[in-house]
């Protein structure tokens, strides 16, 4: 009834296919796109995701020669198609909305066990600038469904750095180096999931497994909505 009533009121048109949005959950994609986003299930990198072509699950070089302090990161899907247009909408196109159907997928991927949970902090200059955080939004539906605290004040961003967006993997190091603080010690000795959208040469998250584990956390797992396919 209330999805009937919400239909009258907003329909939207697929931005993928044209077709009018019929499911106010995924809206404004239509619910046959959004059952087209997949699960990746090829071979990855046994540590940070990564998709690989060969045969099966290995640790990547880049893992190999430059461990990261995070114990494994995992994503849903790769980030192209459906998933990706989703994750633009809802990050640049203010459709904050996507946060609940985007973070249930999520939920599919086999949650690590934690004790707390942390998004990817934005700079709150770009924060005030977006109005909200995306990977904090994802971070709070997970928490919630999974009952393991949201922390949201220990992990900050310090330095504004230019968007990641077309750099290359050294530039995105260098970029990111020295952008994040931790700023309370409650995650000490505990066993953190950290969020973010999109894990594309994993700079990000390596620099705030950095700073984490120089705080004193035990283990870090993070955990992305979609994994770049090397196409940076
Ligand atoms: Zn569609
Ligand atoms: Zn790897």
């Amino acid at each position: 009834m209330i999805n009937k009533l919400l239909r009258l009121l907003f329909s939207e048109k697929c931005p993928i296919c044209a077709r009018i949005a019929q499911n106010h959950y995924t809206a404004p994609v239509c619910s046959g796109c959004w059952e087209g986003i997949s699960l990746y299930r090829g071979a990855l990198c046994e540590v940070c995701g990564r998709p690989l072509a060969s045969e099966e699950s290995i640790t990547c070089g880049d893992c190999i020669s430059d461990a990261p302090l995070f114990k494994n990161a995992r994503s849903f899907g790769l980030y192209d198609g459906v998933i990706k247009e989703a994750i633009s909408l809802f990050k640049y196109h203010c459709t904050k909305r996507l946060s609940k159907p985007l973070s249930d997928i999520m939920l599919k991927i086999k949650m690590p066990e934690v004790d707390l949970v942390l998004p990817v902090p934005l700079h709150k200059k770009r924060l005030r600038h977006r109005g909200f955080n995306q990977s904090a939004l994802l971070a709070r539906h997970v928490a919630k469904r999974i009952s393991i605290p949201l922390i949201t004040d220990c992990l900050v961003r310090v330095k504004d750095t230019v968007p990641q967006v077309g750099l290359h993997a050294k530039e995105r190091k260098k970029n990111i180096k020295n952008a994040f603080e931790v700023r309370n010690k409650c995650i000490e000795a505990k066993r953190l999931m950290l969020i973010d959208d999109v894990f594309t040469t994993g700079a990000t998250v390596r620099e705030c497994s950095k700073v984490l584990k120089k705080a004193g956390a035990k283990d870090i797992y993070v955990v992305t909505l979609a994994h770049g396919k090397g196409d940076f």
